[in-house]
């Protein structure tokens, strides 16, 4: 039994002036949306250079931007099968249907020579995901979809500051291109506890940035006889200023927080260098500190190590919380259900079982990752 401090996979890192910022929202009288939350989508706006809208989740921003690409029931949506089961239920939600594409094993992102294959008469949008923040292929995702008249809703909840260097596209994560939809969740690199953003084309008409409002509070429009209108299905959407007010003080840390994510990901990788652990079999992230942000750092366990029994002793012998995103969508029940079945994506299966989180955020010691990594070593010895 370990006597060393419990190591979790995540923590988000707030300081005082952050709290004392939250405790002036709680004591103006207005907590709920209003003008935290404005001040947020001005920053967030000059940060991305285009249009930007909070939300209180980076699940409902996804379901809203495809519906603002038109995406309606029995429409396809092209995305992976790796990533948090929100990027493919808020399609079935609309009544659409996802349509997978089998990742690239080398980046773990959606294989994009793979895409056109898949394209049908019914298609509308593709749903790329930059999983633990590496960008997936923009270059290639965004011809095809200019080719075939496609929308792109990026899923960049993992991917803020995260950087893209491709040949045509350049900058940001979220500061070029269609729709990006960031989430602010606690684990997040830039977390609001719960929240989320909508980033916009750049060139979006303000009929659009209106209707993207209303559909984050039940429809509702200020127009009318009443001073109120409701013209669409709006839900419930909108984020708190108590929550914002947090956005606000992280974003301008968010380049320290990845620098220092970067720091401990090449860490990670010199202490895995001369790692037994490599010559048995486990696999490492692609070591890239231009473009990933390092949101997760990532190994993949081979067949042969229960990923189960390694997880359950560095919890109890190590006191080391390691993660696990993602196990397959496909293979879900709710999927299955809908006639998905093993074999079909092998890639992201493959990964899907074996992949491990490791601890990685920016109040993380250097030295815990040696400890993380020597943990491992005895942990998946026989
Ligand atoms: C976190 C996450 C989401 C959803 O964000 P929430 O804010 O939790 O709704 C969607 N997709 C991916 C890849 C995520 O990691």
């Amino acid at each position: 039994m370990s006597t060393q401090p419990f190591l979790p996979f995540a923590r988000p890192t707030i300081d005082e002036a952050t709290i004392a910022a939250v405790g002036e929202v709680l004591r103006s009288g207005w907590i709920t949306s209003g003008p935290k939350v404005q001040a947020l989508e001005a920053a967030l706006g000059e940060y991305f250079g285009r249009p930007v809208r909070c939300y209180n989740s980076g699940t409902c921003t996804l379901q809203i931007a495809l519906k603002l690409c038109g995406v309606q029931a029995r429409d396809e949506v092209i995305t992976t099968p790796l990533t948090w089961v929100s990027t493919c239920n808020v399609i079935l939600e609309l009544g659409a249907k996802p349509v997978f594409v089998d990742i690239d094993p080398r980046t773990r992102n959606i294989d994009a020579s793979k895409i056109a294959a898949a394209i049908t008469p019914r298609t509308k949008a593709i749903m790329p995901v930059h999983l633990t923040g590496l960008p997936a292929d923009l270059d290639t995702i965004y011809a095809i979809a200019q080719q075939h008249g496609l929308r792109v809703v990026e899923d960049a909840a993992q991917a803020i500051d995260a950087e893209y260097l491709g040949n045509t596209y350049h900058g940001k994560i979220g500061s070029f291109g269609d729709y990006a939809s960031f989430s602010f969740h606690a684990n997040k690199n830039l977390t609001t506890t719960e929240g989320g953003c909508l980033v916009f084309p750049k060139d979006t008409d303000e009929a659009t940035l209106k209707l993207a409002e209303r559909l984050r509070l039940q429809g509702v429009s200020r127009n009318g006889a009443d001073g109120m209108d409701v013209d669409v299905i709006g839900g419930k959407y909108n984020l708190t200023d108590m929550a914002a007010v947090i956005g606000l003080h992280q974003l301008p840390q968010l380049v320290g927080f990845t620098a220092r994510r970067r720091a401990l990901a090449k860490q990670y990788f010199a202490r895995l260098s001369n790692s037994p652990l490599v010559l048995a079999g486990v696999e490492l992230p692609v070591e890239d500190y231009a473009q990933s942000n390092w949101h997760m750092f990532q190994l993949v366990l081979p067949t042969h190590i229960s990923r189960a029994k390694v997880i359950e002793r560095l919890k109890t012998e190590f006191n080391i919380g390691i993660g696990v995103h993602y196990p397959a969508v496909h293979l879900f029940t709710l999927y299955r259900q809908q006639g998905w079945a093993a074999g079909q994506f092998p890639q992201a299966e493959r990964v899907g079982a074996g992949t491990i989180t490791l601890p990685l955020f920016p109040t993380m010691a250097d030295s815990e990752v040696d400890r993380v990594i020597t943990a491992l070593e005895i942990c998946t010895q026989s």
